[in-house]
């Protein structure tokens, strides 16, 4: 994960790590570099280029060129700054909800079913929680039927209509299911698209405003970096989500997504998908990964 990216930022601090004392030049060369690390990893333009402003402040305000280890404190600064541009605190899922209904949302292939699968999963595992599965796409019957083969594999049941074919129904429908059994979680996955088109923006839109969910998840492939970014922020202009969920980043070797998709729509990762299986979940922690960043 991130490989590139944490090799980059590792040799740019690594001429600060060597030095006893440091100059200015130092602090700007390394900086520099920072910014290229950044940029490489596909964070855009300005977002690394406050990034670094910032960590020049800081050095700056804690007299890094007077300080006996400047590069250890350069990796710190370095260190909370991209903690805080990755959401600085862990932020959880509001469940309050009798039961809590949970909107699943995002573009075909990001992996919104699996990660709906390993949701529900994680919840029934906390024992508190009975999740429900709703099947929301009525465009591909191979959509339901990969839903119920996640619900089997976790043995969570799953709400589908195959008759119906208009989805804010169906999503009612579910709810109302999930009470008669006593669930008290509902995940509904809904249809994606391809690309971003007016059709399933509207559509979700619909379902969103019917069923007025406690969460609203906005699920991305975190490989797809800038795209990622402008996708989190068309699917927010409609839906003020409430969290971001990013997939695949096991297979992300860059991290651009990850460290700028809080700053552009400023909601909060919730959770990460590090694989295929049900168990490839993780709470999303902003210092946890800073510090996997910077090694
Ligand atoms: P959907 O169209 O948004 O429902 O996407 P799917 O859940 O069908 O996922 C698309 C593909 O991505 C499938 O082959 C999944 O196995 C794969 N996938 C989903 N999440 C992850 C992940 O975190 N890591 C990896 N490596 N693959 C994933």
């Amino acid at each position: 994960m991130f490989d590139n990216l944490s090799e980059k930022l590792d040799k740019a601090l690594h001429v600060l790590k060597g030095h006893g004392q440091i100059t200015e030049i130092n602090v700007a060369e390394t900086l520099k570099e920072v910014r290229r690390a950044l940029l490489d990893a596909d964070v855009n333009f300005k977002i690394a280029k406050e990034f670094t402003n910032r960590v020049k402040e800081k050095a700056l305000g804690e007299n890094v060129l007077t300080n006996l280890q400047p590069g250890q404190l350069m990796v710190k600064i370095v260190k909370d700054e991209l903690t805080q541009l990755m959401g600085g605190d862990v932020e959880e899922l509001n469940l309050k909800g009798s039961p809590s209904v949970i909107l699943m949302s995002g573009l075909q292939g990001s992996g919104k079913t699996t990660f709906s699968g390993k949701l529900a999963n994680y919840l029934k595992n906390k024992k508190t929680k009975k999740p429900l599965l709703v099947a929301c796409d009525v465009y591909r019957p191979a959509a339901i039927d990969q839903l119920h083969v996640v619900g089997e594999q976790i043995g969570v049941e799953v709400y589908s209509d195959r008759e119906n074919k208009n989805p804010v129904s169906i999503a009612v429908a579910g709810i109302k299911h999930a009470k008669s059994i006593g669930s008290n979680v509902v995940i509904i996955d809904t249809a994606g698209r391809l690309a971003v088109d007016e059709v399933m923006m509207d559509e979700i839109a619909n379902i969103h405003r019917a069923i007025k969910p406690q969460e609203t998840l906005f699920v991305v492939d975190s490989m797809t970096g800038q795209d990622a970014v402008n996708t989190a922020k068309t699917f927010n202009d409609i839906l003020n989500f409430d969290g971001v969920i990013l997939t695949k980043l096991d297979g992300d070797t860059r991290g651009g997504a990850a460290i700028s998709i809080k700053s552009v729509v400023d909601k909060p990762i919730k959770f990460i998908g590090t694989g295929e299986k049900m168990e490839a979940i993780d709470v999303f922690y902003p210092s946890r990964m800073a510090d996997r960043i910077l090694g």
